[in-house]
């Protein structure tokens, strides 16, 4: 297994990149994507947006094994999946929020519980919400940045060692193993063993329900199922509860900077 790792693109690239392909991979639309070098890197030796384009994890492993053609990449580029489309259910990640009013709509399911969530709001373009929390680690957590919903996602093996990193939308590590799937509103992330490590539903507009979950840390973690979120060690399970106006979500351990929490775990 190899972690798949990219060369620092700057910032403002990335996102001229991002805007071009309209928040999607160009094959396919999915919104959780890795930016891939047209000519290759060790060619070019230089970012440029022209020679950028974005590709979800899928999609990028065709490519790199042939199975898609370099001229269908460049074709693509020119005409990507997104474009011109006002509005398609994957599109709930990266969905634009128009302001505090969208935001303040938004509700958060973890299995049956549900959370109306008040975000944190470091400045006027970027709003944090956290869902599941441990040891003061954000597991799962979403952000509006530049009036767009995106997925903060960090995934840890039972040795602590982070297996999946997904951060505003981008993929920025993952081992090779990973599916990842966006069909209709739904994002799937598995393992080969068809293990699912989360599921969650997006219901445009202001809907997230985090159906299906194994989320670990520090030998701690959650098993989030249809009827029930059940903390792997002690066995605590929480079902239909409501909560508002919180920052975090439920938490183990210590809790991030100053933030609100609904439910705090020892
Ligand atoms: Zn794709």
């Amino acid at each position: 297994m190899s972690i798949v790792k990219r060369d620092a693109i700057p910032e403002k690239i990335k996102r001229e990149v991002r805007q071009y392909c309209k928040f999607g991979c160009i094959f396919c639309g999915n919104p959780l994507i890795e930016y891939h070098h047209i000519i290759p890197w060790h060619e070019v030796k230089i970012h440029s947006a022209a020679n950028l384009t974005c590709l979800c994890s899928n999609c990028h492993t065709m490519v790199t094994k042939g199975l898609i053609s370099n001229q269908e990449v460049i074709y693509k580029n020119k005409n990507p999946h997104n474009k011109g489309k006002d509005f398609w259910p994957s599109m709930m990640l990266g969905y634009k929020i128009f302001n505090n009013e969208d935001i303040a709509k938004l509700s958060i399911g973890v299995a049956n519980s549900y959370f109306k969530m008040n975000p944190l709001k470091y400045n006027s373009n970027f709003y944090l919400m956290v869902p599941i929390v441990i040891d003061g680690v954000p597991l799962i957590a979403f952000t509006v940045k530049e009036g767009r919903l995106n997925l903060y996602l960090k995934l840890f093996d039972e040795y602590n060692k982070v297996v999946l990193e997904i951060i505003n939308n981008e993929i920025v590590s993952r081992l090779d193993f990973w599916d990842i799937t966006f069909k209709n509103n739904r994002l799937k992330i598995n393992n080969q063993q068809n293990k699912i490590f989360i599921e969650i539903e997006f219901e445009v507009p202001y809907s997230i329900h985090i159906k299906k979950g194994f989320l670990m840390y520090n030998q701690k973690g959650y098993k989030i199922r249809s009827d029930s979120l059940v903390t792997l060690k002690n066995n605590i399970q929480f079902s239909n509860n409501e909560f508002y106006n919180f920052s975090i979500g439920i938490a183990m351990g210590e809790i991030p900077g100053n933030m609100s929490c609904a439910v705090r775990l020892p």
